[in-house]
């Protein structure tokens, strides 16, 4: 509208919408509603402790002040390949409720993106939640956002990663890794994956996964 692209004659905005706007714990899993704000996101003590990937996440996006206004549902929505939620949320394995004229469905989020600025909804239809399963005890994970500044600037490259390790910790039994901007859609390294299942866990731990590791250690003991 501001580039004089389209003309509409209503505007609606979503952020009033009641029961849109929840971060909770339901059944071993965590719902976020698509009106939560990624401030909310970055400093919620359930997510922090829960997936903390996601909250990393969260606080490497924009400035204080683009938090505070922007929510997962227009973050995701938007379906910008660097949207900085995608990766880590890929990773997680979380699905989308949407609802519309048809009724409310759950979809994956890896079928959420269709193309650059494109999602499922097709403009029609409202992202309603996103739920994420919990990861087990044995695991970790980080978000790693590449951009040429420091501060206020887009994912050159952004990746989130899961890692998941057997019962006796000594191999990785299962790996997760969400990339965004490096493609039309952010998307799951599938191939990648499949190289790092199985694979005996390193001796000496990355200095990130040392800290993923504490994060989750501490969610132990909250
Ligand atoms: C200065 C600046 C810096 C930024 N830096 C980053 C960054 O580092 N990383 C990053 O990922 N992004 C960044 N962004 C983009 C920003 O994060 C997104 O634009 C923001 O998340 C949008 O959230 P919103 O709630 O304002 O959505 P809106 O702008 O209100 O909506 C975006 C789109 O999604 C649709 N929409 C919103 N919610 C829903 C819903 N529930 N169901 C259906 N459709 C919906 C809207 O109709 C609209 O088409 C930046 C933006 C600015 C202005």
């Amino acid at each position: 509208m501001k580039e004089k692209e389209i003309a509409v004659e209503n505007v609606v905005d979503l952020k009033g919408i009641r029961g849109y706007d929840f971060i909770r714990k339901v059944d071993g899993q965590i719902e976020i509603g698509a009106l939560a704000t990624i401030r909310s996101i970055e400093t919620s003590p359930l997510i922090r402790s829960e997936i903390p990937l996601l909250s990393e996440a969260a606080g490497k996006m924009g400035s204080v002040q683009v938090r505070n206004r922007a929510t997962l549902g227009g973050n995701l929505c938007n379906a910008a390949p660097s949207a900085d939620t995608a990766p880590p949320l890929l990773c997680l394995g979380a699905k989308a409720e949407i609802v519309d004229a048809s009724g409310v469905r759950m979809i994956s989020l890896e079928d959420f993106f269709v193309g650059p600025g494109k999602s499922v909804l097709e403009g029609s239809g409202l992202l309603k939640k996103i739920v994420v399963p919990l990861l087990p005890e044995q695991s970790a994970g980080f978000y790693f956002k590449h951009s040429p500044r420091k501060m206020m600037d887009l994912a050159v490259v952004g990746v989130g990663c899961v890692l998941i390790l057997d019962g006796d910790r000594k191999k990785c039994a299962d790996s997760r890794i969400g990339l965004g901007a490096v493609g039309p859609v952010p998307f799951r390294a599938k191939k990648a994956e499949a190289v790092i299942n199985g694979a005996r866990s390193p001796r000496r731990r990355s200095k990130r996964l040392q800290q993923s590791r504490v994060l989750r250690q501490n969610r132990s003991r909250t």
